[in-house]
């Protein structure tokens, strides 16, 4: 089957260790809807995503309206990388690998694919990877 399409029935997936079939077309459908909302444009979910985790509200207010053309730029960016990610992480679902931390091997949890279907790491690693990030800086 093409890994870019939903899933019509659980059982056209791949078996993944620590999700059910249902779970895994769940999160199949929602990673699809989201890499299909990114490329129809709306781009809400990257937009709101890059206001809180990178543009903290007063750097906004000081920013001046030429860093607006480039801040919108890095949406784009942002958008693009993300749905590379997206199709990533299908491929990875399509060879079974899906909803493992790619850093400690432990199951990464339902409720935490939910809200983050394209999470490749358990909570704790990616505490951990963030907070290396902000001391690292900002990317
Ligand atoms: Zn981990």
């Amino acid at each position: 089957m093409n890994i870019f399409k939903k899933a019509t029935d659980a059982s056209q997936l791949p078996e993944v260790e620590h999700l059910t079939p249902e779970e895994l077309m769940t999160l199949q459908h929602l990673l699809i809807d989201r890499k299909e909302g990114i490329a129809a444009g709306t781009g809400a979910t990257v937009a709101s995503l890059t206001s809180q985790q990178i543009i903290q509200p007063d750097e906004m207010d000081q920013a001046s309206s030429e860093s607006d053309r480039e801040f919108g730029l890095r949406i784009a960016q942002r958008e693009q990388k993300l749905i590379t990610k997206i199709e990533e992480v299908l491929e990875r679902m399509a060879a079974g690998e899906y909803g493992e931390c790619v850093s400690c091997g432990e199951a990464i949890g339902y409720r935490r694919l939910l809200a983050r279907p394209v999470a490749g790491m358990c909570i704790d690693c990616k505490t951990e990877a963030e907070t290396a990030e902000r001391i690292s800086g900002f990317r």
